[in-house]
């Protein structure tokens, strides 16, 4: 496929920062020192499953790391985020507001609760929800009556708030935080792309009452599979701990299960990757910090596109660097995409926004024109650790 003219100059840069082995996947792990012997050690002891040392070691390192007091290891993040949004009194016929940018899985997690996702819009520089927007929102649409927040059209409770950090980079904390305050909104944080991101110099998952990490293959730190929830309560902390352990009473033989729970602990096979992953995380981070700068010192001279940059008083780990094409040139994304893919550059476009898939179309939401035009100009760029070199 011939490259449109006004394409030229940014695939240039772009072929200018990346190596020339091609294919160039989004988003590869590194495994470089203790993986192998972590791992190892599990087959040899026979402790590969749900419990053994290296999954409180894990949830250690993260409480550590994060400074969020318990964390519970889970088997993937939607396993952690369906729990957040149980923990938080969601209950069927509830409205939960999330980003309809996001992954699905933030409105997934509301719907295996019988819940439905209330779709709000994001902020063009933190890509996260948009706290001035939601207060004008909230005020129009929400009774309070005896501390529940009720929406006035569908006259369900609103009941908690899922903002997502939109890779990697924060959304307004505290502002978010104050309005779900005011209107007794239980916060939660979707984390997932967010390990070693930073808001007003503490770590994210500090702000909501429950917050939610992934570590999939493609996220910063992986465990092949796995997530964790984290929260300063430890009542919730420990609710979390049991129904993520089918609900079992602690007893040397006997089972017994006090309501129905989950079987989503993390296997100590899939911690043990990431207690090793987690010795590298700051130098990780600092090497994709290192290649967010060299794209955006590459792409600086150009007028019709913008490196999308971390938000002010925030520390992105820049999970995936984005390219957002300026309004001109919107109408290039898909050929940007192909002419990137024929040259295997493995780019990728947003998710598809939440209101636009089948299921949920029907959900209530706000205007959501920012969230629209952000889907209709980015593009996340290859963003690999092991795309910078180590300078360490
Ligand atoms: C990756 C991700 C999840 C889900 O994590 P899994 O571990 O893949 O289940 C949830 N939300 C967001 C925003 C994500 O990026």
């Amino acid at each position: 496929m011939s490259v449109p003219p006004e394409l030229m100059s940014v695939l240039a840069k772009l072929e200018s920062v990346l190596p020339e082995d091609r294919p160039v996947p989004l988003h590869q792990p590194l495994f470089q020192s203790n993986e192998w012997d972590y791992v190892k050690d599990c087959i040899d002891t026979g402790w590969v499953s749900s419990a053994g040392g290296y999954v409180t070691k894990f949830e250690q390192l993260l409480s550590e790391y994060t400074g969020v007091e318990h964390v519970v290891a889970t088997v993937n993040g939607t396993a952690a985020l369906h729990m957040a949004v149980l923990l938080a009194g969601v209950e069927r016929d509830d409205e939960v507001l999330v980003p309809s940018l996001t992954f699905v899985a933030t409105a997934n997690a509301v719907s295996y609760l019988g819940a439905r996702p209330h779709l709000v819009d994001v902020n063009p520089h933190t890509l996260g929800v948009d706290p001035d927007k939601l207060a004008m929102y909230l005020k129009e649409i929400v009774e309070v009556q005896q501390g529940v927040s009720t929406n006035r059209i569908t006259g369900r409770p609103l009941r908690a708030l899922v903002v997502m950090h939109a890779y990697g980079h924060p959304a307004e904390l505290d502002h978010i935080q104050s309005i779900c305050e005011q209107y007794s909104i239980v916060m939660i944080e979707d984390a997932a792309e967010a390990l070693g991101s930073f808001y007003q110099g503490r770590h994210v998952g500090n702000w909501g009452r429950l917050s939610v990490l992934s570590f999939n293959g493609n996220k910063v730190v992986t465990t092949g599979g796995g997530g964790a929830i984290l929260t300063g309560d430890p009542l919730l902390a420990k609710r979390a701990h049991h129904i993520t352990t089918t609900a079992k009473q602690q007893h040397p033989w006997s089972y017994n299960h006090d309501e129905i729970g989950y079987n989503y602990r993390m296997p100590n096979l899939n911690a043990a990757l990431g207690c090793a992953q987690m010795e590298h995380l700051p130098r990780y981070i600092k090497r994709k910090r290192a290649l967010a700068e060299r794209y955006r010192t590459a792409f600086a001279e150009l007028t019709e596109v913008d490196i999308v940059s971390e938000p002010e008083h925030c520390r992105s780990n820049y999970w995936l660097t984005n390219l957002m094409l300026a309004p001109v040139i919107r109408d290039q994304r898909d050929v940007l995409l192909r002419v990137c893919h024929e040259r295997g550059i493995l780019a990728r476009p947003v998710w598809e926004l939440m209101h636009r898939l089948p299921m949920y179309q029907e959900c209530p939401r706000t205007d959501l024109s920012q969230a629209e035009s952000i889907a209709s100009r980015l593009i996340s760029l290859p963003s690999s650790v092991s795309l910078e070199p180590d300078n360490d």
